[in-house]
């Protein structure tokens, strides 16, 4: 579904990606690990066509089709989605508005429908009717923006998701809540991908990922399973530190 080949990818004068690869499949779910700094938030971006960040050499492919040089808006109506790390804050928009017309980009939805589908929205993630009425998280609690993204998330349908740790900021009934909500999601929509940017194992007891990457300076290190989060979790990032040869020719 995205396969993204020998990414080189600058910021101002600074290599952030270099030589990134990933290949995800349809209705699969990747976890993403690494320390601060490496370029998770960057992929992230540089997938959905921000053009702050300069792709030097290489391409990002989503259903075959080469996306790299497209603009964001064309990239998210193909159906990708990012959950932002740090969701920003839009005054006088309000969510119920922006999504109403993002969808209606595609076909117009009856305004019923569009209420049915929000409101259910809403009750599974326990968020409040009175948000959705409100400029798109402003004044939002961390873990508001980010129960937020999952609502938008729901309601668009990507196809595929990229989730910058959607973990950070949110207490535990939430976390659950959040997790919960996207499995659920990936039950109903079987050819959906996940990408999840995380640095903890926990949501991924809730989102189960199918492999599991550990990047660092600005590319992947190694892949495994959920056990190779586990392994982090209790090790750190040291042994990923180097270029090591060594690690990436075990896969
Ligand atoms: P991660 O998400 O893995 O923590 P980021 O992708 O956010 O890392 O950042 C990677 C590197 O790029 C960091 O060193 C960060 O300071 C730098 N960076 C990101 N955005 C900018 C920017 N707009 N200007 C300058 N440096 C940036
Ligand atoms: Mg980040």
């Amino acid at each position: 579904m995205l396969k993204i080949k020998n990414l080189y990818v600058n910021i101002e004068d600074k290599e952030i990606l270099n030589d990134f690869n990933i290949n995800i499949g349809s209705g699969e779910v990747h976890a993403l690990m690494g320390p601060n700094g490496t370029g998770k938030s960057t992929l992230s971006k540089v997938i959905l066509g921000n053009k702050k960040y300069t792709v030097k050499k290489g391409n990002i492919y989503f259903e075959g089709e080469d996306i790299t040089k497209l603009s964001t808006d064309k990239i998210a109506n193909k159906g990708i989605f990012l959950s932002n790390q740090l969701p920003c804050e839009i005054d006088g928009v309000s969510t119920a508005d922006f999504l109403r017309t993002a969808l209606n980009v595609k076909e117009d939805v009856p305004l019923y429908t569009f209420i049915k589908k929000i409101n259910s929205a809403l009750k599974d993630l326990n968020m409040d009717e009175s948000m959705v009425h409100r400029s798109i998280n402003k004044g939002f609690s961390g873990g508001e923006k980010k129960k937020n993204e999952i609502l938008q998330m729901k309601v668009l349908e990507p196809k595929f998701i990229i989730l910058d740790e959607i973990d950070s900021g949110l207490d535990v009934d939430s976390l659950k809540i959040v997790g919960e909500n996207v499995t659920n999601y990936l039950k109903e929509h079987k050819d959906s991908s996940v990408l999840i940017i995380t640095h903890y194992p926990r949501i991924l007891e809730y989102i189960k990922p199918d492999f599991v990457h550990v990047m660092n300076d600005g590319q992947i290190k190694k892949t495994g399973t959920y056990e190779l989060a586990l392994e982090i979790e209790k090790n750190g990032y040291e042994t990923y530190k180097n270029n090591s040869a060594s690690i990436v020719s075990e896969l």
